[in-house]
């Protein structure tokens, strides 16, 4: 478990770079889409 700073997580919002929507911190790190966008590039 690695404790991540508030501010570092300010400093770097998840967010899509899709259709702009906030992603969910449970997705892994390498995701830059949300889970609409995601599933729309998995099916490709
Ligand atoms: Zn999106």
């Amino acid at each position: 478990m690695t404790p991540t700073p508030e501010y570092f997580r300010k400093l770097d919002p998840k967010i899509c770079t899709d259709c702009g929507n906030k992603i969910d911190e449970m997705h892994e790190s390498y995701i830059n889409q949300c889970d609409k966008c995601l599933r729309h590039t998995d099916h490709i």
